[in-house]
């Protein structure tokens, strides 16, 4: 059966249940969970021809001045003001301003208007995208001219997450179809053109499923054995770490309730970290089924995390560590060193 995403997603639904706080004045109420329920259905009326193209024909159009030749896309105007139609002799009264303008299909290739910026810590309502970024992409035409408005869209990368440096100003990007559309500016993104192959910069459309995704967390090729002392050295670090949390009460607090299998791949070998009834517990390097994955090349880059407490989302965000998944195991883990520090530790 085909998954139904829901317009409210289960985590921000609360749970039923009360509870009881004190006011102001000091005495006591009661705060009690409920519901307003506001879902809506609209119409995306002339919109509806750009979107029922990218749904079924996976063609993205515009809008076109025939006098001006300015192209609007996504096209959110019908005429445009400047410029007047031809003048009809056989009417007293001519028509000043705002022409008509023409449908006509763009090409899927464009560039980025500007660096997109990387979102990492999200509102609620796109918490579980996170890493994303919104890029504006100005497409060309068939002939090749650059269009004049921008669409802002999804940029994905196809090396694993999305991280600042990898979709710059001025850079080529091609546009890929989702292989499930749903008609909405959603059923696209942008990938640079430079990570794909000519035969997938050539294809149109190009799909979702064209495209090897995730490149950077490719386990297989792995273990050097130049790095192996540093990969011995680095869990042994781990082990220092953990049991400091052991003597810290504001780290332990921030790894309660919680828990995950972490696989920590480096060229100097694997190990896992268990995080389980608020410790941080190393493994050994058979760890089963992780549910996130921390792949460093130089196992010494870790270091600066156990030992310096710079924050593995920094790591992440500068290139050095690469992660298969964003969430709040990392966000955890990044408050444990300063825990460590205000507990003296
Ligand atoms: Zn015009």
């Amino acid at each position: 059966m085909k998954e139904t995403k829901k317009i409210i997603p289960d985590v921000m639904i609360p749970y039923k249940g009360s509870k009881i706080e004190k006011g102001r004045d000091g005495a006591e109420y009661i705060l009690r969970n409920d519901a307003m329920y506001t879902g809506y259905e609209h119409s995306q009326a002339e919109h509806s021809e750009f979107f029922l193209s990218l749904k079924n024909n996976c063609v993205i159009l515009g809008r076109i001045c025939p006098s001006c030749e300015k192209i609007d896309v996504p096209p959110a105007k019908l005429r445009c003001p400047p410029c007047s139609p031809p003048v009809d002799p056989t009417k007293h009264l001519q028509q000043i301003g705002f022409r008509e303008m023409v449908v006509v299909a763009l090409s899927d290739r464009g560039f980025l208007e500007a660096t997109p910026p990387v979102v990492c810590f999200a509102p609620a309502n796109f918490k579980s995208e996170v890493p994303y970024a919104n890029g504006y992409v100005r497409l060309y035409t068939k002939e090749g001219t650059a269009t004049n408005g921008a669409m802002k869209i999804r940029i994905r990368t196809t090396t694993g997450l999305m991280r600042p440096g990898i979709a710059k100003w001025k850079d080529e990007v091609k546009i890929v179809f989702r292989d499930e559309r749903e008609g909405s500016i959603c059923d696209i993104f942008a990938v640079p053109a430079s990570e794909l192959a000519e035969e997938q910069l050539q294809k149109s459309p190009l799909f979702e499923s064209d495209i090897e995704w995730d490149r950077d967390m490719d386990l297989n090729i792995r273990v050097d054995d130049s790095f192996t002392q540093s990969g011995d050295f680095l869990r042994k670090e781990w082990m220092i770490f953990a049991s400091r949390i052991e003597r810290s009460k504001r780290a332990q607090k921030d790894l309660a309730n919680w828990s995950s299998r972490i696989l920590v791949a480096t060229l100097g070998g694997d190990f896992g970290l268990l995080i389980v009834d608020g410790a941080l517990v190393v493994d050994g390097c058979d760890l089963f089924d992780p549910d996130i994955i921390l792949r460093v090349d130089d196992p010494k880059t870790l270091l600066r995390y156990v030992h310096d407490g710079y924050a593995l989302t920094n790591l992440f965000l500068e290139g050095s560590l690469h992660l298969n998944v964003l969430n709040e195991t990392i966000f955890k883990m990044d408050r444990l060193p300063r825990s460590l520090k205000r507990d003296g530790v």
